[in-house]
């Protein structure tokens, strides 16, 4: 828009901020086909943190997802140099050093998952990374790894660029335009308010970098990142002209990355004592109104560490001058991870918070959302990414700051999985806790609640000889078998108070959950279903049970971290229908005790005059009963293959239910257990995890979840066309359960897995199954490779090992120790 034309009242689609993620959603926008949208900056565009950016581009992330979306960053900005466009891209590929041998491991992990989508990710000797940078000293580094596909970039140039195909596309970019307010109303996008007038739209999307948290604050949308202050160097030049560039480099164990700038080094990196700008634990961010286009004072001492490791791994470095230091603040988030999608005001989108990352990321980010926007759903899995990941805890200013300073933090560390993060902690608790506390618990977080991974204080009593190898023997323990190994043969107690519980209640209430489920979940009161929510693609949006509660009251349960994820999806379906329906988070209302295991109907019947017996307490029902003096809803469910029940009481009961619990069962041999056993037992009857074995990618029939599918049901319900016509194509890939012949190879995710020479398939999740004395791992296999005892291999860690594809369940298929009398 030239600057003498009048902004228009009215847009479709209104996008927020002008840097290179608000220009790349704009072209990708306008890709899709959209005309209808106005681009607004406060400033001039890329004035904000893009135009001081470091320009590297990385492509390998922990998150399958985000690497193939920085893949299709490269691709792109491969095609804008090749055309009309010049970016400046420069594809010197890039090396990632092993300076300690847990780093070689995570290189070769790393190495391996590339290869299941095509990254050309391989292992290079010491003496090549030293070729290919020759300027290295290799004292310490034990192992590399090099991608000839990575390199760098002028982030404005790629920014213009991005705006410049939009503007041809018909997106209109109006400079020194900024937002001073949003309007809501019913929950909705109405219009933005500027301080050159009023615009009307459907869709505004926020990619305001650092201020996307004061944009959200004008929707009254809380976006949880935190301006951080980052700094790089820029060198003197010292280097003799040579014909290739350099490769990038990146040394995590030093903490610090480097590329070549002209004939000298840009050298930045992650300090231990990372700073936030602006953002205290007592306040939410206040970028000052003028801040574009500059940068912060340097600050020396806090680089200082830095700068001596760069030295260590390139001794040129302390003897070359120093060109300038840059330091610019750049919206980090509480988990490392972008902010992406639609929030809790429908219609408003975010896509910010890219932490040190938004150059590599913006192709893929602009790709992403604006199929968010235009197709209603992203094409792959971006759960991790998804805003709505982060719960009403975030609303707090000090969690958000001490969690996100703890991430920059531990920026380069090696992420373990199974790794705790520290601050902040604890703040969601059960009832029990003391109890679990007292009674040895290791905890683990998850969307702030601290729940028992296992009792070290079972330890004694499992088998020491079990530990997995490498990393999956790293947060193990012996308790773990002993807690499995109980619940199997006589009882375990298990608290699932963190399970995310929402009520779903009035008139509207059964059609609403009739169309958004595809199971029948409108049943007789009492009953209790597991069912899927799917997207218009037929992917598994969500994976919960409902119980019908009263005719118009339906009580959901679903995972601990999905919440807000679950919640979010159930209220945009019923604003679609025009639905009249309350729903409600009641997470911390109830306590959830789970009973199970061959001698639970024991245990429990010694506290209720309740008939538990099969006929007057069917598997999948739930009654009102009283355990010792507590007024419950028991549900009879599992999740471990075992008889027993899920125990729903007001929190203010909770300790004295879980005591009278205990002491119950105590001479039974009831033993409490954590979620580290619920997980092996789950393996073992194949019961699927949302976010790794069942995602917005896969359909349930490729996920073996096809009997939940009820196509026929009247009214039809969200993503049942998009399952028939796959139904009609016939399901290319099912998911499989593979057993290991190496009891003490444990797979952690991602692995590929092998067919000859073929990869097939990726795992998705696995684990130690003690009851079947097998190590278990789930992948999707193409669906002729997918038959009992089918040959494969799965690499761990750079090592192929066999393995068989096996009948599911591995455990007891006739499923009657669920319904054992
Ligand atoms: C020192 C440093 C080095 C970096 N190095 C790298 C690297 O090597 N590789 C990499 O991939 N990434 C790197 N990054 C990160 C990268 O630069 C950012 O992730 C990216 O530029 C963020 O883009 P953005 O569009 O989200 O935000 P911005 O570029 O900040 O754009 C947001 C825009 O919104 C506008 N805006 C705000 N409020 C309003 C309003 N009310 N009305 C209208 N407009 C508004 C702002 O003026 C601004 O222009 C680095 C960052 C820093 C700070």
């Amino acid at each position: 828009m030239a600057a003498d034309q009048q902004l228009p009242d009215a847009a479709r689609i209104v996008i927020i901020g002008g840097g290179v993620g608000g220009a790349s959603v704009a072209y990708h926008l306008s890709a899709l086909g959209e005309r209808d949208v106005l681009l607004v900056e406060r400033d001039e565009l890329t004035s904000g943190s893009t135009f001081h950016s470091a320009g590297l581009v990385g492509q390998l992330r922990a998150d399958p997802a985000l690497t193939r979306m920085n893949m299709y960053s490269v691709e792109l900005y491969r095609k804008l140099q090749a055309g009309e466009h010049a970016v400046a891209w420069t594809e010197c590929g890039g090396i990632k050093l092993a300076s300690s041998s847990e780093r070689l491991q995570e290189i070769r992990r790393q190495i391996s998952w590339a290869r299941t989508y095509g990254l050309p990710l391989g292992e290079i000797s010491v003496r090549e990374a030293a070729e290919l940078f020759p300027l290295i000293s290799t004292d310490g580094v034990v192992g590399a790894a090099y991608l000839p596909s990575d390199g760098y970039i002028d982030p404005s140039q790629l920014c213009n660029a991005l705006a410049n195909l939009a503007r041809a596309g018909g997106v209109r970019i109006a400079p020194r335009t900024r937002v001073v307010g949003i309007d809501v109303e019913d929950g909705r996008i109405r219009r933005v308010h500027t301080d050159k007038g009023e615009i009307a739209c459907e869709i505004v999307v926020n990619c305001g970098g650092m201020f996307a948290a004061e944009i959200g604050r004008m929707a009254g949308v809380r976006i949880p990142l935190i301006p951080m202050s980052h700094q790089y160097l820029v060198t003197e030049a010292f280097l003799p002209e040579r014909g290739d560039p350099l490769p990038t480099l990146r040394d995590p164990d030093l903490l610090v990355y480097f590329r070549q700038e002209v004939n000298g080094l840009v050298m930045g990196g992650y300090e231990r004592d990372p700073e936030a700008w602006t953002a205290t634990v007592g306040s939410y961010d206040a970028v000052p109104a003028d801040f574009n286009g500059r940068l912060l004072p340097e600050n020396w001492p806090r680089f200082e560490q830095i700068a001596q490791n760069s030295q260590i791994r390139v001794p040129d470095m302390a003897d070359i001058g120093v060109r300038m230091i840059v330091n610019g603040p750049e919206a980090f988030t509480p988990d490392n991870e972008f902010c992406l999608g639609e929030t809790e005001a429908e219609g408003f989108f975010v896509a910010a918070g890219f932490c040190a990352h938004g150059i590599a990321g913006a192709g893929g980010i602009g790709k992403i959302v604006a199929e968010w926007i235009v197709e209603g759903q992203p094409s792959l899995d971006v759960w991790h990414m998804d805003i709505s990941r982060f719960g009403r805890d975030y609303r707090s200013p000090r969690r958000t700051l001490v969690r996100t300073l703890e991430s920059y933090q531990t920026y380069y560390d090696i992420a373990y999985p199974g790794r705790q993060r520290i601050a902040g902690r604890p703040l969601r608790t059960s009832p029990a806790y003391p109890w679990h506390a007292a009674n040895g618990a290791f905890f683990g977080e998850k969307a702030g609640w601290e729940r028992v991974d296992y009792y070290e204080t079972n330890a004694s009593r499992g088998d020491g000889a079990r530990r997995p190898n490498g990393w999956a023997g790293r947060y193990w323990s012996p308790a773990i078998a002993a807690e499995h190994v109980a619940t199997r043969t006589m009882a375990g107690l298990f608290d699932e108070t963190s399970f995310a519980k929402i009520d779903v209640s009035g008139p509207d209430a059964a059609t609403l959950l009739e169309w958004v489920c595809d199971n029948r979940v409108v049943r007789g009161v009492g009953d209790v279903t597991y069912t899927q929510a799917l997207n218009r693609r037929g992917g598994i949006e969500a994976d919960f049970t409902v119980t019908r509660v009263a005719a118009e009251v339906f009580s959901i349960v679903t995972g601990t971290a999905f919440g807000s994820h679950d919640m979010a999806w159930l209220r945009k379906q019923a604003r679609r229908c025009g639905a009249r329906v309350r729903i409600e988070d009641v997470t911390g209302r109830d306590v959830c005790y789970a009973l199970w295991g061959p001698r639970s109907r024991k245990i429990l019947a010694r506290l209720t005059p309740a008939d538990l017996s099969n006929q007057a307490f069917r598997f999948m029902t739930a009654q009102q009963i009283t355990v010792a003096d507590v007024p419950v809803r028991a549900l009879r469910v599992t999740f471990v293959g075992e008889l027993g029940w899920e125990l729903y009481a007001s929190s203010e009961f909770g300790a004295a239910l879980w005591r009278d619990l205990w002491s119950a069962g105590v001479d039974l041999g009831l033993v409490a257990g954590g979620y580290r056993a619920i997980d092996s037992m789950r393996l073992e009857k194949g019961y699927r995890v949302w976010g790794a074995d069942i995602t917005p990618e896969t359909t349930p029939y490729e996920a073996g979840l096809g009997f939940c599918v009820k196509l026929g049901k009247p009214g039809g319900f969200e993503g049942r066309d998009a399952l028939v016509a796959s139904q009609e194509r016939g399901a290319e890939r099912r998911l499989c359960a593979i057993t290991l012949h190496d009891p003490h190879s444990v797979v952690l995710g991602n692995e590929p897995v092998r067919i000859g020479d073929r990869i097939v398939g990726r795992v998705t999740s696995g684990g130690y199954g003690y009851t079947v004395d097998a190590s278990i791992a789930y992948a999707y296999l193409p669906v002729a490779d997918a038959e009992p005892d089918t040959t494969v291999c799965v690499d761990l860690f750079g090592d192929w090992i066999d393995g068989v594809v096996a009948a599911e369940p591995l455990f007891d298929p006739a499923g009657s120790r669920i319904r054992a009398s």
